[in-house]
């Protein structure tokens, strides 16, 4: 009876797109100048121009969401990052390798006018290398008398070069039917326990809080030789290693290890490195370094996780260098601070001492438990009955909105769709993920909820 009201049709829609796990993910590589970011805010569709002259120039985000012919996706926009220290050609490849690595498909943009030079050479050969499907954009082709210079980039060996105008728009709209058909629907599977490989964890946070400490400690002496494991592809940027008995995954490490310290760019390289290895992996570990205040840079991190919908850890590090008088204000700065995931297992930890390392894995695998946790139609139906009964939303304006029924539509997060009987208010929403919360668990991990209005 709860149903009536909604087309059948309408419902079965909602909770299939609810249930949609991670979109797949673009990349958009290329020398700098070519106009990759001209072509992202095309892609995206946003109307300012976020050009900038100035090389080096820290950006907050660099992955964005994006749709075209109904179908959305992901664009990972590399243009924000320049020339550096170490040469040209080098940080282009370094970026771009970056970037490939956690994307399904790639747009490379070579500018028409100019022609194919050396560097764009150097990136076909790290294309090829890394298998994924290309899509070429001949840029700068601004009118019809570009086309010549577009067929010119045959040459690059990537097949058809399709002519674009990043910054008119022009022949756009075929480039990114191209960059469908190379799309998968849903992003490859490769999530471990599927395959019943490793499962896959990412170390992240800002630079110095004791990534490559952490990582160093963990390792150990029980790291595994991967070359002895059956089944698994070794990845010479990802590290198997044994803790808790069980192989672990530690993904994009060889970014950790490196440490490229670049004078221009250095956090927007972060933060791009960030974004691939939260893509690739399942569970973020989030390093804090509790000497120093919390910053927005760790804020801006942990919201790239939880929008990335992963399952989250957070671990409180250097833990040893803490006094009574810091740890007070510590509390107080992660009471307020951290609020966004308040639900995340917290370990506190020191990657020098090795003080609570035992922790950490029983926090992993209770935030993979919460990320997968499913409940039943029946239950959650009974669950969303008696909330409502004992707390049903404010009237306003002489009407009552109501949750009529509800379902679970994926994990990995979990999603949900509420379908009600009007709109439901922001407040009212957080009370209802609360009490969900508190009923089903879900620690570590982030939930989505979608509402669907009866008309
Ligand atoms: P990126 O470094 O690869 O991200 O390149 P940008 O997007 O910053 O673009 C570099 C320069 O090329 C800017 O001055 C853009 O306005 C210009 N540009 C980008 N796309 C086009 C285009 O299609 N035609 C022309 N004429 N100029 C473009
Ligand atoms: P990353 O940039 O996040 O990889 O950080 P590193 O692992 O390079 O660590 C940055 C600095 O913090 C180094 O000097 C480490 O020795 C130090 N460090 C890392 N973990 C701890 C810890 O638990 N306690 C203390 N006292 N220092 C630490």
């Amino acid at each position: 009876a709860a149903e009536e009201g909604f087309d059948p049709e309408e419902v079965e829609g909602a909770i299939e797109e609810a249930g949609h796990g991670p979109l797949p993910v673009l990349a958009v590589v290329g020398r700098p100048n070519v106009g990759k970011s001209t072509l992202v805010n095309r892609i995206i569709g946003r109307r300012e121009a976020v050009v900038e002259d100035r090389p080096g120039v820290t950006r907050d985000r660099v992955t964005y969401e994006a749709e075209w012919a109904g179908r959305r996706f992901k664009v990972v926009d590399t243009g924000g990052w320049e020339q550096d220290v170490l040469g040209i050609d080098a940080s282009v490849a370094a970026q771009a390798e970056f970037a490939i690595e956690a994307a399904d498909a790639v747009v490379f943009v070579v500018d028409a006018v100019v022609g194919a030079t050396d560097t764009d050479e150097a990136v076909v050969k790290l294309l090829r290398r890394a298998g994924k499907p290309v899509v070429l954009a001949a840029n700068k082709v601004d009118g019809p008398s570009g086309e010549a210079d577009a067929a010119m980039l045959w040459s690059l060996g990537l097949g058809e070069p399709f002519p674009v105008s990043a910054l008119h728009g022009r022949g756009t709209g075929d480039l990114l039917d191209e960059v469908l058909k190379a799309l998968p629907d849903a992003p490859e599977q490769t999530f471990g326990t599927a395959l019943g490989g490793p499962r896959r964890i990412a170390l992240i946070g800002r630079p110095n809080v004791g990534k490559s400490s952490l990582l160093n400690k963990v390792a150990g002496e029980e790291r595994v030789v991967v070359n002895e494991l059956a089944g698994t592809t070794r990845d010479p940027v990802d590290e198997l290693i044994e803790l808790g008995g069980k192989t672990w995954k530690f993904v994009d490490t060889a970014g950790i290890r490196k440490k490229v310290h670049l004078q221009e760019g250095a956090d927007y390289y972060a933060s791009l490195r960030t974004a691939a290895a939260v893509e690739k992996a399942e569970v973020a570990v989030i390093l804090i370094d509790t000497t120093d205040s919390i910053s927005v840079q760790d804020q801006r991190i942990i919201t790239m996780a939880v929008e990335s919908g992963r399952a989250i850890v957070i671990a409180y590090n250097k833990w040893d260098e803490l006094d009574e008088e810091r740890r007070y204000y510590l509390e107080r700065e992660i009471e307020t601070e951290m609020q966004q995931v308040s639900w995340a297992p917290r370990v506190n930890v020191s990657a020098k001492t090795g003080r609570h390392m035992e922790k950490l894995v029983p926090a992993i695998e209770t935030a993979l438990e919460g990320w997968e946790t499913r409940v039943p139609t029946g239950r959650l139906n009974a669950f969303l009955g008696e909330l409502v009964a004992a707390h049903p939303h404010p009237i306003r304006g002489g009407k009552q909105p109501r949750i009529l029924f509800g379902t679970q539509a994926g994990t990995k997060p979990p999603r949900f769709v509420l379908f009600t009987s009007g709109f439901l208010e922001h407040g009212y929403r957080r009370f209802v993920e609360r009490r969900l919360r508190e009923e089903f668990g879900f620690e570590g991990t982030p939930i989505h909820i979608s509402v669907r209005v009866r008309e």
